[in-house]
């Protein structure tokens, strides 16, 4: 199955996990909606901060005392949770709750690869939700197979929860501890059994994962910091890439199981955390200003106004208008209707989405415009925004990107397309501007965008094919695991 994807990559995951801390004198009845020990409404608030992360679907388990209940399914949180299907996770004793969602990278859009996953072993159920891939899923798969394992999902977040529950004579830190030292790539993971949540980064911290405290003594785990704002907890600190972080009976248990190499992924700070994130000790929106004015200084230009294209591109804009003395214009309205709109479109379809989304404004009209975007993949929906404000009779529109051409897929659970389909793989900096249509177009240059997120090392092996956590083999090229019938 083919779905629409918009001209950009697109991330596949947020997850949240919260655990309650122990009630004062032990009794701990069903919390009514909306109280403090509410895990399943906690996890609900934690996964609307995280939408932006994966909207196919979503689910949230809960356990505690011998209960364990899930509830899942395809589409936006707004739309899988009503009230009644969060009543079906209150129960007394809920301590525990993990939640996901999901844009699929490897496992194909279907309800059964819907997150979290959950497995009945000698550890009791255990409950996993994953952000990002396992690049060595393929061959862990077939040993498992030819062992007799069998696996209910196309996903390869059952690959890890499979090999977690293998360990019978580890109990489930010491099993995910093992478990992590097996799995190569880019990922982040929450797992719950029936009183304690074990989360992780790998030892490149590629996807993010962060910490925080709530006022009852209790510990929520999350993508990022919205998702513990919005629960009511402090931020404590990030997961290091390679440690385990543990909050069960016990308090909070950390341990370093793998010697960290940070290169934590670039395009979080380009596109895909939220502009309120700080990660890994670098706050997202001021990363992008400094894309901005990084931009202008490597490729100014000689105009009157300087847009942004909404959402993404607007703190980039606004950066190169503050340094280059341009004023920065508001000429592309964006619709907060259309969103997801038009899987299996026709070319039709697809042509007019740009139209649904955003609209020129007459602030272009007989004005030399520089357009700032965050990235281009396809190069097709910037061919058509330029096209937009043409019509709104903007004389010159020349484009830059906060980002290097990407020329190379992510194998770290973002939808970056096809090689082939990658405009700067196959096409020079020219031809990509010719096919755009703009007066000129640059894109920012890596040593730029390491300077703007300000942390060292990276992962910008869409930009260079430099890939820090290895990736699933030389021959296979972005097509999901799933579309090489690998899984
Ligand atoms: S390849 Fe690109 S999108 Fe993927 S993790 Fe690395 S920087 Fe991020």
């Amino acid at each position: 199955m083919s779905t629409f994807r918009d001209d950009r990559p697109v991330e596949e995951c947020g997850v949240v996990a919260v655990r309650l801390g122990d009630p004062p004198n032990g009794v701990d009845g069903p919390a009514p909606a909306g109280d403090a020990r509410d895990v399943a409404g906690l996890c609900h608030l934690g996964l609307f901060a995280l939408q932006h992360r994966g909207q196919e679907s979503c689910g949230i388990a809960v356990t505690g005392g011998s209960e364990f209940r899930i509830e899942k399914d395809m589409g936006l949180v707004a739309e899988v949770f009503d009230e009644d299907r969060l009543d079906r996770l209150r129960f007394a004793g809920a301590r525990v709750g993990i939640g996901h969602t999901r844009y699929s990278t490897t496992g194909s859009s279907h309800r059964f690869n819907a997150q979290p996953l959950t497995v009945r072993s000698n550890k009791g159920l255990i409950a996993l939700a994953h952000n990002g891939n396992f690049t060595n899923a393929r061959p862990m798969r077939d040993r498992m197979l030819d062992e007799g394992a069998v696996f209910q999902t196309t996903n390869d977040s059952e690959v890890m929860i499979n090999l977690v529950a293998r360990y019978a004579d580890l109990d489930l830190i010491d099993a995910t501890a093992r478990a992590m030292t097996e799995l190569e790539g880019g990922f982040a993971v929450v797992l719950a059994d029936r009183d304690r949540i074990v989360a992780l980064r790998d030892r490149h911290g590629v996807r993010p994962l962060v910490i925080g405290r709530t006022d009852d003594g209790g510990y929520v785990f999350a993508s990022e910091p919205a998702a513990l704002s919005v629960i009511g907890a402090r931020f404590l600190r990030d997961v290091r890439p390679g440690e385990i972080v543990s909050a069960g009976p016990d308090g909070l248990t950390e341990r370093q199981v793998l010697p960290p190499e940070p290169t934590p992924c670039a395009f979080e700070w380009i596109y895909f955390a939220r502009g309120d994130a700080t990660l890994d000790g670098a706050p997202v929106h001021e990363a992008r200003i400094r894309m901005g004015e990084r931009l202008f200084h490597e490729a100014p230009a000689d105009v009157d106004l300087v847009v942004g294209v909404p959402e993404s591109g607007l703190a980039a804009a606004l950066g190169y208008a503050r340094a280059s003395g341009v004023p920065y214009e508001i000429g592309l309205y964006k619709s907060p209707y259309a969103g997801r709109t038009f899987i299996n479109p026709n070319q039709r379809l697809r042509e007019r989405k740009v139209r649904l989304k955003l609209a020129a404004t007459g602030a272009v009209a007989g004005k030399r415009v520089v357009l700032v975007d965050d990235s281009i993949v396809r190069g097709t929906t910037s061919g058509r925004i330029v096209g937009l404000l043409r019509e709104a009779g903007a004389r010159e529109v020349h484009f830059r990107v906060s980002s290097p051409p990407i020329r190379w897929p992510c194998y770290y659970g973002i939808d970056t397309a096809a090689r082939k389909e990658l405009a700067a793989a196959t096409m020079t900096v020219e031809a990509i501007r010719e096919r755009i249509g703009a007066e000129s177009l640059a894109y920012l240059s890596e040593d730029g965008l390491r300077a703007a997120i300000g942390i060292g090392r990276t992962c910008t092996a869409c930009f260079d094919g430099h890939y820090p956590a290895g990736h699933p083999g030389d021959e296979v090229e972005k097509e999901t695991l799933e579309a090489l019938g690998v899984l």
